[in-house]
């Protein structure tokens, strides 16, 4: 049975991701930073026949992150999927909060290598070897031509050239190193004027999932399976 570790599971793109995978039958570590107030992932979880089980998780913290990856000790993962993220402050040039802006790298860019270090054995152990690191368009600097969301665009550009470094540097071990635009969709983030539902994207996002190899890695999709300029 293939496994997932999806972060930021407790809703939007997360915990549609979560109901996804386990519809089909995989099995899934959800992790969420409050599991005792996600009451819609637990009932996800409880839906799923024991194939999904709920994690405290907070993507910025060492010392959480460092002991689920030892929980999990031995079992093998073959789809680490680092989706959580945040926003940010949207002020524009002339105004910006450098500390949340900090925080914006800490969750977008720090976490998601944090977890790549702490899981890459996990992820080499599995059948599939699939890593994909959540980004946005909003991150490739070829597109940019709306300009301002600092701390946003510069943790996803971010993001992006680690997830190139990362496919080169785990290519040996086999692992594929992608980052993925879900679209612009329906959750918290996106408003509700955004273009797709949650289960448009999350629909699009499994099919390119799916199709993924080691001749994939270090690309840039979207959820229709365009490949995105950095
Ligand atoms: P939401 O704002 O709906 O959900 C964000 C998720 O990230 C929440 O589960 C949140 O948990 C979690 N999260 C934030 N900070 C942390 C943390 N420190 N530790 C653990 N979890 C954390 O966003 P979406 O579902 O829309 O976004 C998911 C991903 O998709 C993000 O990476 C986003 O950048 C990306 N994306 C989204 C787009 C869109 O249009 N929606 C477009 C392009 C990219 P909590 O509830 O505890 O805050």
């Amino acid at each position: 049975m293939p496994t997932a570790l999806i972060t930021g599971a407790n809703r939007g793109l997360g915990q549609a991701l979560v109901r996804s995978f386990a519809t089909d039958g995989w099995r899934v570590h959800a992790c969420c930073r409050v599991p005792d107030k996600s009451l819609d992932l637990r009932r996800v979880a409880e839906a799923a026949d024991g194939l999904v089980e709920v994690h405290r998780l907070d993507v910025t913290d060492d010392l959480q992150v460092r002991g689920l990856a030892r929980s999990l000790e031995g079992e093998p993962l073959d789809l680490l999927f680092n989706n959580a993220g945040i926003y940010g402050p949207r002020e524009g040039f002339g105004s910006q909060d450098f500390e949340a802006w900090a925080k914006v790298l800490q969750v977008n860019l720090l976490a998601p290598l944090r977890m790549v270090e702490n899981f890459v054995d996990l992820v080499a152990a599995s059948e599939r070897k699939l890593i994909a690191n959540m980004s946005s368009r909003l991150g490739s600097i070829a597109e940019n031509r709306g300009g301002s969301s600092y701390p946003y665009r510069s943790s996803k550009a971010a993001l992006n050239m680690a997830t190139r470094s990362l496919a080169v540097d785990l290519e040996p071990r086999g692992i594929a190193v992608v980052a993925l635009h879900p679209g612009w969709v329906q959750t918290d983030m996106g408003g509700e004027e955004a273009a797709l539902t949650i289960d448009e994207s999350v629909a699009g996002l499994r099919r390119v999932i799916a199709g993924l190899t080691i001749d994939e890695s270090g690309r840039f999709f979207d959820y229709s399976g365009a490949e995105l300029p950095w």
